[in-house]
């Protein structure tokens, strides 16, 4: 008898934005599982080389671009977007609208066009009415409150809602196997720190960490500090990805931590982890909507998980990481 030994064939993944946080977590993740996987990006990551076995640098506003991405692939990870924390998205409308509208029509179209079967796109919590959000302590969000519609953060959120419909009517029109998660604050390490895109976790680590090299007892926080946020650790995020593209579930999902904790808190447990103890200096600054916690039931119902890693390891590993880049970088 002869036995014939079956090549498995790997299944082709491209994530965009993997010059980006997530992207290039997520990029990791789908090689350690077994994937071929090309990243698209306008940039390199800035912290360490990519684990895609090909990075091609294209710009998906271009459609050409976005046709060149997408050939023999499986799945696509629709990541890239022109974005940051609240000190960019803040006064940022048009333009934010305008590149992010046009990465997505571009990606999907030619995702269509080369016959991608599965097609998974990045929304956020910030799709949510504002008046839902406007107390620290709010009623966590379920998916569907986003409608009727009146997302908080300007340009950004709409066009985040945009594209959700985008990828339903691909899936009506289509056929396309579109999925759509809506992330809560991802933080962790291998994440902007500094230079104005950062977002709150990266910021206090930052902070507190140059407050205790230089033997200052003194931060400053936007706000009050009493707006309150929940916080999903980074390799949760990536897990929560795979499980939501190998699932049958095609409405938006949440994914985030639902453990909610104001700004002022934050800073307090970071404090903790850096063995300092600080006050806090209220200042003027862009904030957001006053209160933003992720309902899981729905998550629990179809993915049978929850993110797991608490705050205070995933806190840890980012301080940590954000201590060590400020001392290289002053080295
Ligand atoms: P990021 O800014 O680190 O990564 C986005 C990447 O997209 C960047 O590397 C950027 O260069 C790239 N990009 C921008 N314009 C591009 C273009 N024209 N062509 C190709 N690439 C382009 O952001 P992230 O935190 O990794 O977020 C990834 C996705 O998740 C985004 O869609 C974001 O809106 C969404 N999201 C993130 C969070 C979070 O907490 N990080 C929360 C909600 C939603």
């Amino acid at each position: 008898m002869v036995m014939v030994k079956r090549k498995t064939v790997k299944k082709r993944a491209l994530v965009t934005g993997a010059g980006g946080f997530i992207g290039h977590h997520l990029v990791k993740f789908l090689k350690k599982k077994g994937y071929w996987v090309r990243g698209v990006d306008i940039k390199f990551p800035e912290y360490e080389e990519s684990a895609a076995d090909e990075f091609e640098i294209l710009d998906l506003r271009r459609s050409d671009d976005s046709l060149q991405a997408t050939r023999n692939i499986d799945e696509v990870y629709a990541l890239a977007a022109d974005m940051g924390g609240m000190g960019y998205i803040t006064g940022h409308d048009a333009l934010i609208f305008h590149n992010n509208s046009l990465i997505n029509i571009n990606t999907i179209e030619a995702a269509r066009i080369n016959g991608v079967k599965k097609y998974l796109f990045s929304s956020s919590g910030c799709v949510y009415p504002a008046h839902k959000q406007d107390t620290p302590n709010i009623k966590p969000l379920k998916e569907i409150d986003a409608y009727p519609a009146n997302p908080a953060d300007g340009g950004y959120s709409w066009e985040k809602l945009f594209t959700e419909r985008l990828c339903l009517y691909y899936r009506e029109a289509y056929g396309m196997d579109t999925k759509i998660v809506r992330f809560h604050n991802v933080f962790g390490p291998l994440g902007t720190w500094d230079g104005g895109r950062e977002k709150a976790p990266a910021a206090v680590c930052r902070k507190v960490a140059l407050a205790k090299m230089q033997g200052r007892n003194e931060i400053e926080i936007w706000g009050d500090g009493k707006q309150t946020r929940s916080f999903c650790y980074i390799d949760d995020c990536v897990e929560g990805i795979y499980r939501l593209m190998s699932s049958k579930f095609n409405d938006p999902l949440n994914l985030g931590q639902d453990r909610m904790i104001s700004i002022n808190e934050l800073v307090e447990i970071v404090s903790k982890i850096a063995g300092v103890k600080l006050k806090i200096k209220h200042i003027t600054g862009p904030l957001g909507v006053r209160g933003r916690n992720s309902d899981n039931s729905l998550l629990r119902k179809v993915l049978k998980w929850e993110p797991r890693i608490s705050l205070e390891e995933g806190l840890t590993r980012t301080f940590n990481w954000i201590e060590d880049q400020i001392q290289n970088s002053q080295a």
